[in-house]
């Protein structure tokens, strides 16, 4: 049994604004069922919702700021969570990282900072919590000096800091450096620093005993030009130390026999019942209820490395054709723009939610036929997994998890009963196009649909698997 404390700057169901949340929610708890030890530290946001009891556990002074750790209990969980109660920094309403406008809050370094301060003295048991970590899972740029900081400690826990995403780094200038106080040693070329910007992400690349990210491919990926942000030299140097273990997704949440969100509840047994959503979705939506009719859908933040773009650009041709398609996200404001000029253009075709709707989000994978993941870059990515086990057939670009987790329909693993969605391969429009005519063919025939729908619907995605990958990993840690 491990002590492992985890950190992380969001977790489902406390607070959410992507994947990292998720992995947060569900990876403890796998870990506490196969019998670890694990606390989640999380900074208490204004908007976090908390369950139950919720009760103060210590006081620290870290950094001449006075901190309150407060505790509570992951819901349907033996996982405890620590709070970190320092309102001056978390209570800003919304969301963790950004304004309303999307500015990035202009205290985020501090902010983060802080966040990593207080993990390493709770880790080494400096905050009278009577628990001292054996390992400390660090998870993107937020927790990055953790693992720094923990370097120059003495007699310290093991550190592993996972990449949910290389793009984004915690990059801030210099001028912050004064402020967040950092050991000296820390910051060289080979440390923290980056063309000469303070990098949070650096301080995981280069300190930590291992680094993972959410896909064996993104694993590779990440040490090239392509997808590294300049520091795949940095990876490729440490890649004896860097592997990938694919994210499971929470098989309670995402239940077509027992979800509360959707309108049906069904099965492989009973794909059937699965059109009963679509009305439903095609009714809440305002679109046309026909269930002869392909209905496509996207959720997710609407930005670049989702390959939106190629998705606005293939619409014109798509919407000529006999489909619906249903999208839910949010993010770059000119992407909101566009789409919603396009539901003018085809009310009857197209049908957007711009917004966070986790209820809404659950009746698209229960209602759609088909869900486009056109990412130029995807660490793991959840939704496909999701779209599967609701046999929504998932169209993806061959990248990261997406390429790890679905199997392309091609004839041999139609005949082998092993296809579970699309995959195409170059980020462009027309590859895209392709790739959706190629699903709308199988969709025709009828029988080779459900059959892809059923292997999709019994793909094993549970955390299990993975959770036990990262146990051997923190026990295989020799520093
Ligand atoms: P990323 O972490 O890059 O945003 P992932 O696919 O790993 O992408 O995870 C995104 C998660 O957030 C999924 O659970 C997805 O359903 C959810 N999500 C994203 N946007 C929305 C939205 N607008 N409404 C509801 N859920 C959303």
């Amino acid at each position: 049994m491990k002590k492992i404390l985890f950190v992380t700057s969001e977790a489902h169901p406390f607070i959410k604004t992507g994947g990292l949340a998720d992995v947060s929610g569900s990876l403890p708890k796998a870990l506490a069922e196969l019998s670890q030890d694990i606390k989640i530290i999380i900074p208490r946001y204004q908007d976090i919702k908390t369950f139950g009891d919720i009760h103060y556990r210590c006081s620290l002074r870290v950094d001449n700021r006075d901190v309150n750790i407060l505790e509570t209990q992951m819901p349907d969980s033996r996982v405890t969570v620590w709070l970190i109660d320092y309102p001056e920094f978390y209570h800003q309403p919304g969301n963790p990282y950004v304004d309303a406008q999307g500015n990035p809050w202009p205290n985020n370094a501090e902010r983060f900072s802080l966040l990593c301060r207080i993990a390493v003295e709770v880790a080494m048991n400096r905050a009278h919590l009577n628990w001292k970590a054996d390992v400390v899972h660090c998870n993107d740029w937020q927790s990055g000096l953790v693992p720094a900081l923990l370097s120059l400690e003495y007699d310290r826990p093991a550190s592993v800091f996972t990449i949910h995403n290389m793009a984004y780094q915690g990059l801030f200038p210099t001028s912050v450096l004064t402020s967040l106080n950092l050991p000296g040693q820390l910051w060289h070329p080979e440390g923290l620093e980056f063309h000469n910007m303070l990098s949070f992400i650096k301080g995981g690349l280069v300190y930590a005993d291992r680094i993972t990210t959410v896909s064996p491919t993104y694993a590779l990926e990440i040490q090239t030009a392509a997808y590294g942000y300049g520091l795949e030299g940095l990876l490729i140097h440490r890649n004896e130390y860097l592997g990938g273990i694919i994210n499971g997704i929470d098989l309670d949440q995402w239940n077509p026999e027992t979800d509360a969100y959707i309108a049906h509840h069904y099965s492989r047994a009973s794909l059937g019942d699965k059109q009963h959503n679509k009305a439903e979705l095609q009714r809440r939506m305002a679109l046309p209820v026909d269930n002869n009719i392909p209905v496509l859908g996207l959720i997710g933040r609407l930005v670049e490395q989702k390959g939106i773009d190629l998705i606005i650009a293939c619409l014109p041709e798509l919407l000529a054709m006999p489909v619906q398609f249903v999208l839910l996200g949010n993010g770059d404001k000119s992407f909101e723009q566009r789409l919603q000029n396009l539901t003018h253009v085809y009310p009857t075709k197209i049908a957007v939610s711009i917004g966070y709707d986790e209820g809404l989000a659950h009746l698209i994978e229960g209602g759609a036929d088909m869900f486009l993941m056109p990412s130029r870059f995807e660490p793991c990515g959840l939704n496909q997994m999701y779209s599967q086990r609701y046999g929504t057939i998932p169209i993806v670009r061959k990248t990261g998890g997406l390429a790890d987790t679905v199997v392309d329909s091609t004839p041999e693993t139609i005949a082998n009963h092993t296809a579970t969605g699309i995959i195409f391969n170059d980020a462009n429009a027309s590859a895209l196009m392709e790739a959706i005519k190629r699903a709308l063919l199988l969709y025709n025939l009828g029988d080779v649909w459900a059959d892809i729908q059923k292997n999709a619907m019994a793909a094993d995605f549970s955390w299990q698997q993975s959770a036990k990958q990262y146990i051997e990993l923190y026990q295989n840690i020799q520093r």
